[in-house]
């Protein structure tokens, strides 16, 4: 990307508050986010239209609550297949097998990886985004920006080839690993490549593998994954590429049949319907906000795609924005706010790369003690971990993203502290089937409060005389009444009784503590959410 001696363009005043660069994934939950909250984005891709890859094909547990909030889960659950489980083979034989459903029984109302496509994913939330009213301009492409005090100054190339200057508040770089949002912003993606090549081949064929299952083939030299994916015999083969296919040009899917025969034993392959190679990364932009751009998904992080989080992390970069963004384009929350972006994503980054490169390594070593350890040990200890339930959880909550937490964000704070096994600050509200009114009806919790704005749930304490934090509109606050089903499903989450939790509309806990101080709470807006000076005037104005 050049960034600057462009010829002088025709200045637009585009009448929008977010240009977000990229439509693929992240781009797209960004708009859609931004645009059900009455945010004007523009959102703009470089390709002719919609990507027909398939690439990424699992979808977490966490994504999928998001897509419920968002209204489009059923159309996921409907196209996709739900994984339910993983098998390990080694040396040709099923070693072990790993429950997905049992794990998050009670963590999630999506307790399984869905195998949906990344095309599938992006034309869902592409046409949601046209329903909200709103599209993206395809073969529209970022050339320049250049930051002002109060607006960034973007130069794109539109489907004419002619150029126009648009002038956004702020600019989201949802544009992948080749970020030129990042490149403009001077911010250092830093990491590596890995020496390997990995390949992905969807496929139509049938052999020793579990139906609708994933299943995991370990052998000396490395490993194949193969996805169930939609429709009979259908599944999607990954793996490294033999050392002698690597520089070779125009490869076809037929050069690595015979590796895959020798390590996964009889396959019978009818077709292949798509067929790529790439070369992995791994890193991390140093930063993923300068000044009024930002940036999310791969054009914040790359790593291998070991454990199917990479499109998953990047929805979830635009779910942590997008309210917080729309909090301050709409005057209700001073900029300072959006620094808890970056707070809270690095770390999950961080802690990602690290993790996936971890793993990549084991499974891709090709030192004779590496290969002893794959398929003698690792097919063992997942073996033992079948066994043991607690493992299970811990390994749920860290594949699903459901155990993502932001506790050293500034936006985490506790009034006093709670015993250590109960929900914290910063950490994903659990989710809970409870009774909000004495008579009522059994309700979701995650359904009930919506994602739109902030949520007091008081326990064992009164209701609040008044809008005791000043949140207006953004607040609502439930007293969960006492109850047997709610004292049971309170307990299975060992959140205690007397407490409180305000829960950001991301689902995550901003304050909580024992009992609910309207002083504390009002002090904790104003000096963590950065309630703007609208906000604070409207709450002192006698209503
Ligand atoms: C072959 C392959 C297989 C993969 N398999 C898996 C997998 O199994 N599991 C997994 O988790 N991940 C996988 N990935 C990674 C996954 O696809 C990415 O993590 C995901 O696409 C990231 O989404 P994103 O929206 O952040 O970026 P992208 O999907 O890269 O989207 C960026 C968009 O920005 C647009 N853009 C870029 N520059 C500009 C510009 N200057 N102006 C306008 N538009 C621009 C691009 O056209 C593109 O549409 C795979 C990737 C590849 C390439």
């Amino acid at each position: 990307m050049v960034a600057e001696n462009w010829p002088a363009a025709q200045e637009v005043r585009m009448d929008t508050d977010v240009l977000v660069i990229g439509a693929g994934p992240t781009g797209l939950m960004l708009a859609n986010q931004l645009v059900r909250r009455g945010v004007r984005t523009l959102i703009i891709d470089r390709h002719i239209g919609p990507s027909i890859e398939t690439r990424a094909l699992g979808v977490q547990a966490r994504t999928l609550e998001i897509y419920s909030q968002l209204g489009i889960v059923d159309r996921a659950l409907e196209l996709g297949k739900r994984g339910t489980g993983g098998n390990i083979w080694a040396n040709g034989r099923r070693r072990a097998r790993v429950g997905l459903s049992d794990a998050g029984q009670k963590v999630t109302p999506y307790p399984f990886l869905l195998i949906l496509g990344q095309d599938d994913n992006e034309r869902i939330m592409g046409d949601h985004l046209r329903a909200l009213g709103s599209s993206v301009q395809w073969n529209t492409e970022l050339i320049s920006l250049t930051q002002q005090a109060d607006s960034v100054n973007a130069v794109l190339r539109l489907p004419d080839g002619s150029r126009r200057n648009v002038l956004a508040p702020w600019v989201a770089g949802c544009d992948g690993a080749r970020s030129g949002v990042r490149e403009a912003s001077a911010i250092t993606f830093a990491g590596a490549a890995y020496e390997h090549v990995f390949f992905v081949a969807d496929t139509e064929m049938t052999g020793s593998m579990v139906p609708d299952e994933l299943n995991v083939y370990l052998f000396q030299d490395g490993f194949h994954l193969l996805f169930p994916m939609r429709g009979k015999d259908h599944w999607r083969i990954a793996g490294i590429l033999p050392p002698a296919l690597r520089d070779q040009p125009d490869l076809k899917f037929d050069a690595v049949i015979p590796s895959l025969h020798t390590e996964a034993g009889a396959l019978s392959i009818r077709s292949c319907s798509w067929f790529s190679t790439y070369r992995i990364h791994h890193r991390r932009a140093v930063r993923f906000r300068d000044r009024r751009c930002f940036l999310l998904g791969d054009a914040a992080h790359i790593h291998s795609p070991v454990g199917a989080q990479g499109m998953n992390t990047g929805l979830q970069d635009a779910y942590n924005l997008a309210w917080k963004l729309a909090m301050v384009v709409k005057g209700q929350a001073e900029p300072a706010l959006l620094d808890s972006y970056e707070q809270e994503r690095i770390p999950v980054a961080e802690a990602l790369l690290n993790g996936t490169d971890r793993a990549f390594r084991v499974v891709v070593s090709t030192t004779w003690l590496a290969g002893l350890f794959r398929t003698q040990i690792l097919a063992r200890v997942a073996a033992m971990v079948v066994n043991s339930n607690a493992v299970q959880k811990r390994a749920f909550r860290l594949i699903s993203q459901t155990g993502i937490r932001y506790p050293k964000s500034f936006l985490s704070k506790s009034l006093d502290s709670l015993p250590e096994s109960a929900p914290q600050s910063g950490d994903r509200f659990p989710w809970l089937r409870l009774k909000f009114a004495a008579n009522g009806p059994i309700e979701d919790l995650f359904q009930k409060i919506g994602d739109t704005r902030f949520n007091l749930i008081l326990i064992g304490q009164p209701p609040l005389a008044e809008d005791g934090i000043g949140l207006g509109d953004l607040l609502r606050t439930h007293v969960i009444p006492s109850d047997p089903v709610n004292d049971v499903e309170l307990g299975r989450a060992q959140i205690p009784n007397p407490s409180f939790y305000l829960i950001r509309p991301d689902g995550y806990v901003g304050l909580c503590g024992r009992r609910f101080s309207a002083d504390y709470a009002r002090a904790y807006a104003s000096q963590s959410l950065h309630l703007s000076a609208t906000m604070r005037a409207s709450r002192a104005a006698p209503s």
